[in-house]
């Protein structure tokens, strides 16, 4: 299975994604992690990348295309890979797709996080001195409205986006994420005297 997580900053996709992959045997990359671990070795990639991580912008398309395409020609991802973090843009998503193309191994679902704008400020205010990078904070998540948002659209006329509602607890979230319906379609309710109410476990196109 070759799954993309998307999701906002703060909509808690690693922690998701840790868990799916753990139950589907998938490989997990995690963009940041691997940009942060670069920075860390002080490769030249590295370098190149931390000014971005500091700022919240996003690291150059080339740049994260050309290590993230390696990455996923190693021979563990053969058995499928969960990517958080990646695409988070047009360009990057349309590389993506070109290059599953020619292995003749396309994605298979993106599963997108759903948080109001109010819940993610504050858990990303939460995770340290709101003061210290409230500059960061705001630029990312117009980062995220500018540059990554319209993936939405972009899987969604493939036929490939689920949107989950993120609030809640994370195992609430993870039984919404695993219990998505993926290939089989959504019958309609049947009639009954009672009204139809929004009780289709979360799990619904934006
Ligand atoms: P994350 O850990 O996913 O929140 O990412 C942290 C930072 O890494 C982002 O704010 C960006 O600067 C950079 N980054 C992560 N993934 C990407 C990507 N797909 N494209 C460009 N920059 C990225």
């Amino acid at each position: 299975m070759r799954v993309v997580l998307l999701g906002p900053p703060g909509a808690g996709k690693g922690t998701q994604a840790d868990r799916i992959a753990d139950r589907f045997q998938l490989v997990h990359l995690a963009t940041g992690d691997i940009l942060r671990a670069n920075v860390a070795d002080g490769t030249p990639l590295g370098e190149v990348a931390q000014a971005y991580l500091d700022s919240g912008e996003l690291v150059p398309d080339q740049v994260v295309v050309a290590m993230m395409l390696e990455r996923l020609t190693q021979p563990d991802c053969g058995h499928g890979f969960l990517l958080d973090g990646f695409p988070r843009s047009v360009a990057q998503a349309r590389a993506l797709d070109e290059h599953l193309a020619e292995l003749g191994a396309p994605l298979d679902a993106a599963i997108n996080l759903e948080v109001a704008e109010e819940e993610l400020l504050h858990r990303l205010a939460g995770r340290g001195r709101a003061d210290d990078n409230a500059q960061t904070i705001r630029n990312r998540l117009q980062v995220f409205v500018s540059s990554t948002r319209p993936l939405l659209d972009y899987y969604d006329e493939q036929g490939l986006l689920f949107s989950v509602a993120a609030a809640g607890t994370i195992d609430e979230v993870s039984e919404r994420i695993l219990h998505t319906p993926r290939d089989v379609p959504r019958p309609a309710p049947p009639a009954r005297s009672q009204p139809a109410t929004s009780g289709s476990e979360g799990v619904d196109a934006s």
